[in-house]
């Protein structure tokens, strides 16, 4: 049996940040994820200046892509706007790799499916034992399953679905472009390019909506791939795009029971306007470290729950 003070399933941004923070405190952490990174994450790899800064990341230092977003094309009830803005656009293999090695620990290749208390510590799968347990684990997180589904409820009015595709594009449009509620989708469209020549289009509403809609999202998709052949913002591509579901932040209950966390997606914390994930996953990553190391209750209060602000008033 492997023994480590503190056990963190997940190694996505949450995860990551929260091993990082840890082991900048000395603290004996060991990180299990199912995949192996680099691994693909669906994502448009929008992150804001206040990611970077809880990261402690200088953009221009970042050993990958990272493409600055200076203004967005805004669609929205027929008009169309250009936003100026502080942005950047990441790729999600490169960023997640790279944050979890950052971080120092000990990653193991493992799916964590039965977790157990056995005195004062955690049994996983009968291999992994610990006396701090973070879930990071994303939407479909086992230690959210196995100790806050009924504390925690994340409801199904929060949750959101989205297509997306990220993909080589040479001599793709530089500037990002969001159409927001067209045709009836009860979230927003986008096209993110990156650096390398890589864009990501996809789209995103709430599940809810879509349902009362009686449009689902492949049908959203479809009109979406074709506006964008429409605008020649993709040609000479065969898409095939991936699915994917998370929550948006409600908070039901708490994120701590004892020396158990939930982090990120587990916890369901994107932003209510813009669905923004990263973030809220690296701070409340962080925080979660913070209360392990100080012993402090942990708790979503020093989380903003908006991004637009960040949008329209980008602090650098
Ligand atoms: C299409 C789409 C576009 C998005 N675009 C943006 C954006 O542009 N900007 C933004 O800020 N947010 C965006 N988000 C949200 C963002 O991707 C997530 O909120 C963010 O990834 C959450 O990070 P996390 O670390 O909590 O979870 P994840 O990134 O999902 O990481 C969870 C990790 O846990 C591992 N894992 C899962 N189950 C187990 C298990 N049983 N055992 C071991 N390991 C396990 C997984 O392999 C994974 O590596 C988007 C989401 C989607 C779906």
């Amino acid at each position: 049996m492997l023994e480590s003070d503190v056990i963190v399933i997940g190694g996505g941004p949450a995860g990551a940040s929260c091993a990082w923070k840890l082991r900048q405190y000395g603290r004996e952490v060991a990180v299990l994820d199912k995949e192996t990174f680099p691994r693909a994450k669906p994502c448009a790899g929008w992150i804001t200046p206040a990611t970077c800064r809880n990261l402690d990341i200088q953009p221009g230092a970042y050993p990958f892509g990272i493409l600055a977003i200076r203004r967005i094309t805004v669609h929205a009830y027929g008009r169309c706007f250009a936003l100026p803005t502080r942005q950047y656009s990441i790729r999600r293999s490169e960023f997640d790799s790279w944050l979890l090695e950052r971080a120092g620990v000990p990653v193991h290749t493992h799916r964590a499916r039965t977790i157990r208390e056995e005195g004062r510590t955690f049994v996983i799968d009968d291999a992994f034992r610990c006396r701090f347990l973070v879930g990071a684990g994303g939407t479909a997180c086992p230690v959210y399953a196995t100790f806050f589904r009924d504390r925690r409820p994340r409801p199904r009015e929060s949750l959101i679905v989205t297509m997306e595709e990220e993909f080589a594009c040479p001599g793709a449009d530089p500037v990002s472009r969001l159409w927001f509620f067209e045709e009836g989708l009860p979230g927003y469209a986008w096209y993110v390019p990156k650096s390398g020549g890589f864009v990501n289009v996809g789209l995103g509403g709430k599940h809810r909506g879509l349902v009362g809609s009686g449009k689902g999202i492949r049908e959203h998709w479809d009109s979406f791939e074709k506006k964008l052949r429409r605008l020649s913002l993709v040609r000479d591509h065969e898409f095939s795009p991936r699915r994917h579901a998370y929550f948006i932040r409600q908070d039901t209950g708490p994120m701590q029971l004892g020396n158990i966390y939930i982090t990120g997606d587990a916890a369901g914390l994107a932003t209510i306007d813009m669905g923004e994930g990263i973030g809220p996953a690296v701070r409340s990553g962080i925080l979660a470290a913070e209360a392990i190391i100080s012993g402090k209750p942990y708790s979503p209060a020093r989380m903003s729950r908006l991004s637009l602000w960040s949008f329209l008033f980008p602090i650098v």
